[in-house]
């Protein structure tokens, strides 16, 4: 899509999450997309218009890429499940010869078209905390962002306001790494100065590792996620709590055995003797 015009663009169900805007198609066509981005799990579109097209994959969303000169060949992204054609929402066909298709059967997936002046007041984006593995994420600003909540660190680390795009998965790992329990109150990452306390550092040392070895091995499949050629991510292969209850902790010198609990309607994993 990078560089290249949208030459059609077809709307087969514009009710996604919510309805895709009015003029959605008539904002998309003759456009050039002069950049891709994201930002937390949204993905993002720079549009030569100065419009910006906002995409979610919801649960069950996904695009997939043909080429218009043999349409029975893949592109670099392709999915299983999106051979169900009637959950084809929206095509894009592109200059460059791709037809880009979103599919979602559960249609929690969404579109969004605004200005990229706009962008920062827009109300999907505007309250998300940082990037995890940007250099402003670090152990004061979660420290900050966490002080005085009363929420365990399990949920604190999964409200997209304190830090944006972590998931249930990466969550229980990195506080397994930063040896925290997910039910230990956020407000203690900080001291009564507001200065970070030293488990702030681990915790932000813990998610900027898994994260950053969980991307290295293409993420995990566990049901649905795939790499862009279709292939299955391999982090799965190295939870050390996710999925593991009743199975020995790996910490080396730990005894424990690692337990599934329930918070806010999630599992969570941890081992209750190395995380405290
Ligand atoms: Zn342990």
């Amino acid at each position: 899509m990078e560089g290249a015009r949208f030459t059609k663009v077809e709307v087969h169900r514009g009710d996604l999450r919510w309805p895709l805007p009015k003029d959605f198609i008539q904002r998309l066509e003759r456009q050039v997309v002069t950049g891709i981005g994201r930002r937390a799990k949204y993905l993002l579109a720079d549009l030569s218009s100065g419009d910006v097209l906002i995409m979610h994959l919801g649960m069950s969303g996904s695009f997939h890429v043909f080429f218009k000169h043999d349409s029975k060949a893949l592109g670099r992204y392709y999915h299983e499940r999106s051979k169900h054609t009637a959950h084809d929402h929206v095509v894009f066909h592109m200059s460059s010869g791709a037809i880009v298709t979103f599919n979602d059967p559960r249609r929690f997936g969404s579109m969004k078209i605004v200005p990229r002046a706009k962008l920062d007041s827009e109300p999907l984006l505007n309250g998300l905390g940082p990037e995890p593995l940007g250099n402003e994420f670090d152990a004061d600003v979660l420290a900050h962002a966490c002080r005085g909540k009363k929420t365990s660190l399990k949920a604190a680390l999964l409200d997209q306001r304190v830090v944006a795009g972590l998931g249930n998965i990466y969550v229980c790992e990195a506080l397994h790494r930063a040896r925290l329990s997910p039910k230990r109150v956020a407000a203690t990452l900080a001291m009564r100065s507001g200065a970070p306390h030293e488990r702030a550092e681990r915790l932000v040392e813990g998610i900027k590792a898994v994260l950053t070895d969980a991307v290295k091995d293409g993420g995990s499949s566990l049901r649905d996620h795939r790499l862009t050629d279709g292939g299955l991510g391999m982090f799965q292969h190295h939870f050390l709590v996710y999925d593991r209850a009743g199975e020995p902790c790996r910490t080396p010198g730990c005894t424990g055995t690692i337990k599934r609990i329930v918070q806010s309607g999630r599992s969570t994993f941890y081992c209750p003797t190395c995380q405290k």
